[in-house]
Protein backbone atom coordinates (compact mmCIF):
# COMPACT_ATOMS: atom_id res chain seq x y z
CA UNK A 1 0.00 0.00 0.00
CA UNK A 2 1.00 3.36 -1.12
CA UNK A 3 2.43 5.59 2.03
CA UNK A 4 1.74 9.34 2.21
CA UNK A 5 3.65 12.30 4.17
CA UNK A 6 1.36 15.10 4.74
CA UNK A 7 3.41 18.15 6.34
CA UNK A 8 0.44 20.60 7.92
CA UNK A 9 1.09 22.80 11.23
CA UNK A 10 -2.75 23.03 11.46
CA UNK A 11 -4.30 20.31 13.64
CA UNK A 12 -7.43 20.78 12.37
CA UNK A 13 -6.60 19.97 9.13
CA UNK A 14 -3.79 17.44 9.31
CA UNK A 15 -5.41 14.92 11.68
CA UNK A 16 -8.84 14.42 9.97
CA UNK A 17 -6.86 14.55 7.24
CA UNK A 18 -4.89 11.62 7.80
CA UNK A 19 -7.55 9.73 9.32
CA UNK A 20 -9.12 10.20 5.78
CA UNK A 21 -6.46 8.87 4.16
CA UNK A 22 -6.11 6.09 6.26
CA UNK A 23 -9.61 5.10 5.68
CA UNK A 24 -8.58 4.64 2.36
CA UNK A 25 -5.62 2.30 3.09
CA UNK A 26 -2.64 4.38 3.02
CA UNK A 27 -0.04 4.60 5.24
CA UNK A 28 0.16 7.96 6.44
CA UNK A 29 3.09 9.68 8.19
CA UNK A 30 1.58 13.23 9.95
CA UNK A 31 4.18 15.89 10.76
CA UNK A 32 3.37 19.56 11.82
CA UNK A 33 6.68 21.25 10.67
CA UNK A 34 9.25 21.42 7.71
CA UNK A 35 12.08 20.89 9.73
CA UNK A 36 9.74 16.64 10.94
CA UNK A 37 9.24 16.15 7.21
CA UNK A 38 12.67 17.16 5.78
CA UNK A 39 13.86 14.61 8.33
CA UNK A 40 11.52 12.06 7.78
CA UNK A 41 11.71 12.38 3.67
CA UNK A 42 15.71 11.97 3.70
CA UNK A 43 15.39 8.90 5.92
CA UNK A 44 16.31 5.30 5.54
CA UNK A 45 12.74 4.20 6.09
CA UNK A 46 9.99 3.55 3.71
CA UNK A 47 9.95 5.88 1.07
CA UNK A 48 6.75 8.19 0.65
CA UNK A 49 4.67 7.61 -2.44
CA UNK A 50 3.17 10.79 -2.71
CA UNK A 51 3.74 14.02 -0.13
CA UNK A 52 0.99 16.40 0.62
CA UNK A 53 2.63 19.73 1.83
CA UNK A 54 1.09 22.79 2.90
CA UNK A 55 2.51 26.41 2.06
CA UNK A 56 2.26 28.25 5.24
CA UNK A 57 4.60 26.14 7.56
CA UNK A 58 6.46 27.72 10.38
CA UNK A 59 9.95 27.85 9.91
CA UNK A 60 11.15 26.26 7.13
CA UNK A 61 8.38 27.05 4.81
CA UNK A 62 6.34 24.90 2.41
CA UNK A 63 8.13 25.73 -1.08
CA UNK A 64 11.41 25.28 0.48
CA UNK A 65 10.28 22.04 1.84
CA UNK A 66 8.94 21.10 -1.31
CA UNK A 67 12.13 22.57 -3.26
CA UNK A 68 14.47 20.11 -0.96
CA UNK A 69 12.53 17.02 -1.13
CA UNK A 70 12.19 17.69 -4.95
CA UNK A 71 16.29 17.47 -5.45
CA UNK A 72 16.56 14.32 -3.87
CA UNK A 73 12.98 13.02 -5.03
CA UNK A 74 12.57 13.70 -8.58
CA UNK A 75 9.65 11.64 -9.36
CA UNK A 76 7.28 11.56 -6.29
CA UNK A 77 4.39 13.63 -6.56
CA UNK A 78 3.79 16.45 -4.51
CA UNK A 79 0.80 18.10 -3.68
CA UNK A 80 0.24 21.71 -2.44
CA UNK A 81 -2.08 23.01 0.20
CA UNK A 82 -3.01 26.94 -0.80
CA UNK A 83 -4.33 29.38 0.97
CA UNK A 84 -7.62 30.68 -0.66
CA UNK A 85 -6.04 34.04 -1.87
CA UNK A 86 -2.89 32.47 -2.47
CA UNK A 87 -2.35 32.67 -6.49
CA UNK A 88 1.57 33.65 -5.69
CA UNK A 89 1.14 30.48 -3.61
CA UNK A 90 0.74 27.96 -6.58
CA UNK A 91 2.36 29.72 -9.00
CA UNK A 92 5.39 29.26 -6.49
CA UNK A 93 4.18 25.90 -6.09
CA UNK A 94 4.61 25.08 -9.18
CA UNK A 95 8.00 26.66 -9.65
CA UNK A 96 9.34 25.14 -6.44
CA UNK A 97 8.29 20.91 -8.24
CA UNK A 98 4.69 20.33 -7.01
CA UNK A 99 2.93 18.84 -9.26
CA UNK A 100 -0.95 20.06 -8.32
CA UNK A 101 -2.28 22.20 -5.60
CA UNK A 102 -5.67 22.12 -3.54
CA UNK A 103 -7.02 25.59 -2.13
CA UNK A 104 -8.31 25.58 1.40
CA UNK A 105 -11.01 24.93 2.15
CA UNK A 106 -11.08 22.29 0.28
CA UNK A 107 -13.52 19.09 0.46
CA UNK A 108 -11.83 15.81 1.29
CA UNK A 109 -13.11 14.25 -1.48
CA UNK A 110 -11.52 16.29 -3.83
CA UNK A 111 -8.18 15.82 -2.44
CA UNK A 112 -8.39 11.83 -2.53
CA UNK A 113 -9.45 11.79 -5.91
CA UNK A 114 -6.31 14.07 -6.92
CA UNK A 115 -4.12 11.67 -4.51
CA UNK A 116 -5.24 8.46 -6.22
CA UNK A 117 -5.12 9.80 -9.88
CA UNK A 118 -1.11 10.86 -9.05
CA UNK A 119 -0.87 7.80 -7.42
CA UNK A 120 -1.92 5.48 -10.34
CA UNK A 121 -0.06 8.41 -13.15
CA UNK A 122 3.27 7.80 -10.87
CA UNK A 123 2.79 3.70 -10.75
CA UNK A 124 3.89 1.10 -12.90
CA UNK A 125 2.07 2.21 -16.60
CA UNK A 126 1.72 -1.85 -17.15
CA UNK A 127 0.00 -2.65 -13.75
CA UNK A 128 -3.08 -1.96 -12.39
CA UNK A 129 -5.43 -3.29 -9.68
CA UNK A 130 -8.53 -1.81 -8.18
CA UNK A 131 -10.59 -4.02 -5.53
CA UNK A 132 -9.90 -7.59 -6.54
CA UNK A 133 -9.43 -7.35 -9.97
CA UNK A 134 -4.99 -7.41 -11.04
CA UNK A 135 -3.89 -6.17 -14.35
CA UNK A 136 -1.21 -7.02 -16.39
CA UNK A 137 -1.28 -5.11 -19.71
CA UNK A 138 2.25 -6.08 -20.57
CA UNK A 139 1.61 -9.75 -20.34
CA UNK A 140 -2.28 -9.21 -20.81
CA UNK A 141 -3.57 -10.78 -18.27
CA UNK A 142 -5.84 -9.90 -15.58
CA UNK A 143 -6.96 -11.96 -12.26
CA UNK A 144 -9.58 -11.43 -9.83
CA UNK A 145 -8.33 -12.57 -6.43
CA UNK A 146 -6.61 -15.54 -7.38
CA UNK A 147 -7.81 -16.66 -10.29
CA UNK A 148 -6.58 -15.67 -13.78
CA UNK A 149 -9.41 -14.24 -15.87
CA UNK A 150 -9.54 -15.84 -19.39
CA UNK A 151 -11.01 -12.94 -21.61
CA UNK A 152 -11.35 -11.65 -25.26
CA UNK A 153 -9.08 -8.90 -26.53
CA UNK A 154 -11.20 -6.56 -26.64
CA UNK A 155 -12.96 -7.57 -22.97
CA UNK A 156 -9.11 -7.20 -21.43
CA UNK A 157 -8.65 -3.33 -23.25
CA UNK A 158 -12.21 -2.98 -21.54
CA UNK A 159 -11.47 -3.94 -18.20
CA UNK A 160 -8.15 -2.51 -18.33
CA UNK A 161 -9.42 1.11 -19.27
CA UNK A 162 -12.47 1.08 -16.74
CA UNK A 163 -9.68 -0.42 -13.64
CA UNK A 164 -6.93 1.99 -14.39
CA UNK A 165 -9.98 4.70 -14.30
CA UNK A 166 -11.92 2.64 -11.11
CA UNK A 167 -14.50 4.66 -8.93
CA UNK A 168 -14.72 7.07 -12.18
CA UNK A 169 -16.93 7.37 -14.93
CA UNK A 170 -15.72 6.49 -18.76
CA UNK A 171 -17.69 7.63 -21.07
CA UNK A 172 -19.17 5.22 -23.67
CA UNK A 173 -17.33 8.16 -26.61
CA UNK A 174 -13.47 7.64 -24.75
CA UNK A 175 -14.77 3.65 -24.27
CA UNK A 176 -15.52 3.61 -28.04
CA UNK A 177 -12.33 5.29 -29.06
CA UNK A 178 -9.78 3.49 -27.03
CA UNK A 179 -11.10 -0.06 -26.85
CA UNK A 180 -12.47 -0.05 -30.33
CA UNK A 181 -11.40 2.25 -32.75
CA UNK A 182 -10.62 6.15 -32.83
CA UNK A 183 -12.82 6.73 -35.80
CA UNK A 184 -15.75 4.95 -34.57
CA UNK A 185 -18.90 6.33 -35.34
CA UNK A 186 -22.48 4.04 -34.55
CA UNK A 187 -24.18 2.02 -32.25
CA UNK A 188 -22.63 1.22 -28.61
CA UNK A 189 -24.58 -2.02 -28.85
CA UNK A 190 -21.05 -3.69 -29.11
CA UNK A 191 -20.12 -2.29 -26.31
CA UNK A 192 -23.25 -3.73 -24.47
CA UNK A 193 -22.42 -7.10 -25.34
CA UNK A 194 -19.40 -7.30 -24.00
CA UNK A 195 -20.07 -5.39 -20.89
CA UNK A 196 -22.30 -8.07 -20.46
CA UNK A 197 -20.09 -11.05 -21.37
CA UNK A 198 -17.68 -9.17 -18.97
CA UNK A 199 -20.20 -9.18 -15.77
CA UNK A 200 -20.66 -12.90 -16.20
CA UNK A 201 -16.80 -13.50 -16.15
CA UNK A 202 -16.28 -11.00 -13.08
CA UNK A 203 -19.04 -13.36 -11.62
CA UNK A 204 -21.75 -10.23 -11.52
CA UNK A 205 -25.17 -10.32 -11.10
CA UNK A 206 -26.31 -8.52 -14.90
CA UNK A 207 -29.60 -7.51 -12.88
CA UNK A 208 -27.82 -6.30 -9.89
CA UNK A 209 -23.98 -5.49 -10.63
CA UNK A 210 -21.48 -4.42 -7.52
CA UNK A 211 -18.50 -3.45 -9.67
CA UNK A 212 -19.13 -3.43 -13.33
CA UNK A 213 -21.66 -0.21 -13.25
CA UNK A 214 -23.64 1.05 -16.31
CA UNK A 215 -23.99 5.20 -15.61
CA UNK A 216 -27.08 5.85 -17.62
CA UNK A 217 -26.38 8.23 -20.70
CA UNK A 218 -22.60 8.97 -19.55
CA UNK A 219 -20.85 5.62 -19.55
CA UNK A 220 -19.22 2.86 -17.13
CA UNK A 221 -17.58 2.77 -14.12
CA UNK A 222 -15.46 0.07 -12.07
CA UNK A 223 -16.75 0.07 -8.33
CA UNK A 224 -13.68 -1.55 -6.51
CA1 LIG B 1 -0.35 26.43 7.83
Amino acid sequence: MARLLIVEDDEGIRVPLARALEREGYVVDGVASGEEALRLAAGDGDEHNLIIIDVGLPGVDGLEVCRRIRAQRPAVPILFLTAQDGELDIVDGLDAGADDYVTKPFRVSELLARVRAHLRRNASPDLSEAGDIRIDRAARRAWRGGDELELAPKEFDLLALLVAEAGRVVTRERIMAEVWDENWFGSTKTLDMHVSWLRRKLGEDATDPHHLMTVRGVGLRFEP
